[in-house]
């Protein structure tokens, strides 16, 4: 069933037959069509009975037009975009009309108002299921961002050297990807030297890169509408004894977790095993975020693995397992792969080795 049969579907069921789908992505994952409408409008419409309609910026109609089967109508900037949608769609009578409550602003909100007179439904939890579980199609390109994330990483590891700064080496990573065509990074790119990667709040800076210390990189590309991510925590120099034994326990924790999940086990299950191993170390106090979070067309979604989520891990999920360990002042280390979940196990879409690996600085 393609996508938008199945929203087809969910709207009989509820016993109703508008969804609007404000949120780019969606709109994206949907129909394959992206466009960032920055302030103005736009929206896609999914009936029961009709066509959709895709409702955009007048300088996206013949972008989207060109694209999609169905039809496609803009406004112009001094038009009053919600009198133009009353126009264009073919009907807007429902008694309820499901909408991404995650993604209405009150602007939003009040414009569609004036334009059905329904009763608004929240369809951000129904989107969410959907788009829990990856395709195969969808797996593949997510497969394609890793190898594209493992290219980045490497760049910055070919960057390193004690007379640069953490922006320096990030500077040479989005130029060298952009090179390769690759527009766009999953977030900012992150690259934290020493007591700054012992900060999990810590931000990239003019800090030069430390000898004898950690360096951490997290980062991850948008290609195809998917994104990547993933964390490396590498030696500059030769850190201290005490530096690499939080390195390979961060890392035992991240492995066990990996090998842990399958089908059937939960969420909460999940981030145990990796927490379990911290704990059990005398360092749990340091590891003070969630183990993982769920990615594809945006970078976090669902599941979120963590404590007291009691979702069950199916085929077809992806996620993040990213155990850190932050102890401040003394080292910092994080390690993360993003992978799916197979039948029996976890792939992940990383592969950038893991044991720790030392550069001279
Ligand atoms: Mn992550
Ligand atoms: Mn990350």
């Amino acid at each position: 069933m393609s996508k938008l049969s199945q929203i087809r579907a969910y709207l009989n069921q509820e016993e109703a037959n508008i969804a609007v789908f404000s949120d780019p992505v969606t709109v994206n994952y949907l129909t394959g069509f992206y466009c960032d409408p920055h302030e103005r409008q736009m929206f896609l419409f999914v009936y029961t009975d009709d066509v959709p309609v895709l409702f955009v910026p007048a300088l996206e109609v013949s972008r989207a037009s060109a694209f999609l089967d169905f039809p496609v109508f803009g406004y112009q900037d001094a038009e009053n975009p919600w009198k133009k949608i009353k126009t264009v769609l073919p009907t807007t009578e429902s008694k309820k009309i499901f909408a991404e409550f995650d993604n209405l602003n009150v602007t939003k909100f009040q414009g569609l108002q004036t334009v059905f007179d329904g009763r608004f439904e929240n369809l951000t939890p129904y989107v969410q299921r959907m788009r829990l579980i990856k395709s195969e199609d969808e797996i593949e390109k997510m497969m394609i961002a890793g190898n594209y994330a493992d290219k980045a990483m490497q760049l910055g590891f070919d960057n390193i050297s004690l007379d640069v700064t953490e922006t320096d080496i990030i500077a040479q990573i989005e130029f060298g990807m952009k090179r390769q065509g690759i527009s766009q990074m999953s977030f900012d790119t992150m690259v934290l030297t020493g007591n700054n990667a012992a900060n999990p709040h810590g931000i990239p800076g003019t800090n030069k890169i430390e000898n004898n210390a950690l360096l951490l990189f997290d980062l991850g590309v948008v290609s195809n509408g998917y994104t990547s991510d993933m964390t490396r925590t590498v030696a500059v120099g030769q850190p201290d004894q005490f530096k690499r034994d939080i390195y390979q326990l961060c890392l035992e924790a991240q492995l066990t977790a990996q090998d842990f999940i399958k089908p059937g086990v939960t969420a909460a299950e999940v981030d145990e095993a990796a927490r379990n191993v911290i704990e059990k170390a005398g360092y749990g106090d340091y590891f003070n975020h969630r183990l993982g979070h769920g990615l594809g067309m945006d970078v976090h979604e669902f599941p979120s693995i963590m404590a007291g989520n009691d979702m069950i891990i199916e085929e077809g999920m992806c996620f993040s397992v990213e155990p850190g360990i932050y102890i401040p002042g003394k080292v910092g280390v994080r390690i993360e792969d993003c992978g799916h979940v197979t039948k029996s196990g976890f792939e992940v879409f990383t592969k950038i080795p893991k044991e720790l690996l030392y550069f001279e600085g």
